[in-house]
């Protein structure tokens, strides 16, 4: 099986090193040296496993694990960490890293970390992930993991922001969400920008989901926000 890994690494020679290492075990790696590149790489794709410094650029380690775990319990991490920087470690696992090791690291011993979270990931899979995986409203499904919508049995493309708009909305099924709440949980708080992207972002998921189907899931409450119910 080919495992797609995602390298989140600045100091070049380190990347550089892990990339030729790991590609020569048969991984598929893609390497990033920044916090919220990493983030946007690690949304637009499927991982098998991330491997992430924890001093970055523009997003630091923690706060891009914080970001992952928001939305996704089960893609494993295993952080990167400065040599005696117990704070770090503890804070990455409290965020719920899977493993980490310390810098300067023995290749092969990252390597059978790297292994062994796969073997877990691989083993923790396969008892619940048909039936607690899919999120669903009326006949519309989405499935977290796989990144799959379907209504009606018909399968919808979403760009990874719609993606993750739509699973928010679901997991707070019945619920009236406000554009503020919505900007915080999709965009994150330290988003710089107008309310408004939610209803443009809300127009694009409700043309691709709702557009001539029935009932209609995504309803608008005047000068509230937004809610995902089964019946008008
Ligand atoms: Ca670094």
């Amino acid at each position: 099986m080919d495992y797609s890994l995602l390298v989140v690494e600045d100091e070049e020679k380190i990347a550089r090193l892990l990339e030729i290492e790991l590609e020569i075990e048969g991984y598929k790696v893609k390497c990033c040296s920044n916090g919220l590149q990493a983030l946007e790489e690690f949304r637009a794709a499927k991982w098998d496993l991330v491997l992430l410094d924890i001093m970055l650029p523009e997003m630091s380690g923690i706060e891009l694990l914080r970001r992952i775990r928001a939305n996704d319990s089960a893609t494993p991490v295993i952080l990167l960490t400065a040599k005696d920087s117990v704070e770090d470690k503890v804070s990455g696992l409290d965020y719920g890293a899977n493993d980490y090791i310390t810098k300067p690291f023995q290749i092969e011993e990252l390597l059978a970390r790297i292994r062994a979270a796969l073997r877990l990931r691989a083993a923790a899979v396969p008892a619940d992930s048909d039936t607690e995986e899919w999120l669903q409203a009326a006949d519309l499904k989405v499935n977290e993991k796989t990144r799959e919508v379907i209504r009606g049995g018909e399968a919808i493309e979403l760009t990874p922001r719609e993606f993750d708009l739509l699973v928010y909305l679901l997991k707070n099924k019945r619920q009236v969400l406000g554009r503020e709440q919505i900007l915080e949980a999709v965009w994150g708080y330290d988003y710089y920008g107008e309310t408004n992207v939610v209803d443009v972002y809300i127009r694009y998921i409700r043309k691709k989901i709702d557009s001539g189907k029935q009932p209609e899931l995504i309803q608008t409450v005047r000068g509230v926000g937004y809610v995902i119910k089964e019946t008008s």
